[in-house]
């Protein structure tokens, strides 16, 4: 099982669709929706000990925030109240401490996913003029310290001004190649937040998003094809639902079932984003890992869409949520079916590749559920 656990609600950044978002939406009718849970404190109050008896062997823990690394302390403490234990340790993070991390945490940890929202004008836009050079810099100095582990950069690809997501992932590609990242994955920042949505701006965002999405796909597969294989998890997943090598159908995050969310003090939740939303629950540390309950998607839309069993309902928080208008939602729905149509279409072109042996099925294969949500 996948757990990310929130070490603390706060940041050390102020994202601009996070942060400068969130500070915008003061009334988005949810809390008249859900019940949400004052009780949980800013920093974890889950102490290691509790996870000892929680976690079985073969889990995965990922350190989650706010930033995670704000919380060295803690990280430390409970990897080491699981000595012992077969548990595997993934941080999230947006970078800017990952130079902090002591050797004897970085030895037990395996992979990373670092937030970088591309080149760095874009990044820069985003995130703060400093958070590129600090997050690549630090990469290197942890790559000079021998870790060795997947380093996925993680994308937000925000409306209206970052569509062109295959120059994106092509300035994240040439750092695959200077030996910093390993892979890549974006989400578009659509369908969060109640105050941002413009059906003529975003139509127009679509539009172009969609055209680079087809262009990356078709780049892509002219790699394939010379036996050069970059690890895209959206791509890696959604061809792996065509080829039915991946026979699950539901949410490809894991959200609700093979992929939970420890909150600051102990409730467990389907997802990181409703952390602390009562209506997400599905057990807590202190009733066990037996006692935990699925959530499922349950969006009508969405069971009699053709793309249901491979995109599975996009997001659970999204889909739950309701945001944006119904016209909206169709909109980010076009991206979807697009990017799955895209993959469909060079198929059976790797299925030549495959059919060759150019290619393996092995050199697709990926880790699903520890935080890369494969539908963007
Ligand atoms: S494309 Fe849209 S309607 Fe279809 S399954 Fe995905 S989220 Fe649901
Ligand atoms: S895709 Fe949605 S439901 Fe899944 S982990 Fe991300 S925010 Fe949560």
């Amino acid at each position: 099982m996948y757990y990310h656990i929130v070490l603390t609600e706060r940041c050390n950044l102020k994202c601009k669709y996070c942060y400068e978002k969130s500070m915008k939406e003061f009334e988005n009718g949810l809390e008249k929706k859900w019940t949400y849970d004052d009780k949980a404190p800013f920093d974890s109050a889950v102490k290691g000990e509790n996870l000892k008896n929680f976690l079985v062997d073969g889990d995965t823990l990922i350190f989650y925030g706010g930033e995670p690394l704000i919380m060295i302390d803690k990280i430390e403490e409970i990897i080491k109240s699981l000595d012992g234990k077969n548990i595997r340790y993934y941080i999230q993070t947006n970078g800017i401490l990952l130079n902090k991390l002591p050797d004897e945490i970085l030895k037990k940890i395996s992979k990373i996913l670092v937030s970088i929202d591309g080149d760095k004008e874009i990044d820069g836009f985003n995130k703060g003029k400093i958070h590129y050079d600090m997050a690549v810099r630090n990469i290197k100095i942890l790559r000079e310290r021998g870790f060795r582990g997947e380093i996925v950069a993680r994308m937000v690809m925000a409306p209206p001004y970052c569509f062109d997501v295959k120059k994106q992932v092509l300035h994240l590609v040439k750092l695959i190649k200077e030996g910093l990242f390993d892979s890549i994955h974006w989400q578009i920042d659509a369908g969060f937040y109640k105050n941002d949505f413009d059906f003529d701006s975003f139509s127009d965002y679509v539009k172009k998003y969609n055209t680079s999405v087809q262009e990356l796909v078709t780049w892509w597969l002219s790699e394939l094809q010379e036996g050069r294989v970059w690890k895209i998890y959206p791509f890696f997943g959604i061809l792996a639902r065509i080829k039915k090598w991946d026979t699950e159908t539901r949410l490809p995050c894991g959200a609700g079932y093979a992929n939970f969310t420890i909150n600051t003090y102990g409730k467990i939740s389907a997802c990181p984003i409703m952390n602390s939303v009562e209506n997400f629950y599905c057990g807590s540390v202190e009733e066990g890992p037996n006692k935990l309950r699925e959530i499922k998607i349950v969006d009508e839309k969405c069971r009699s869409c053709s793309y249901f069993d491979i995109c599975g309902g996009r997001c659970l928080y999204w889909r739950s949520a309701k945001l944006w208008p119904p016209e909206g939602d169709e909109l980010i729905c076009k991206t979807i079916k697009n990017i799955i149509d895209s993959i469909r279409e060079i198929t059976p072109k790797i299925d030549l590749l495959l059919k060759n042996q150019t290619l393996k099925e092995e050199d697709f294969s990926f880790e699903k559920y520890f935080g890369p949500e494969i539908i963007p």
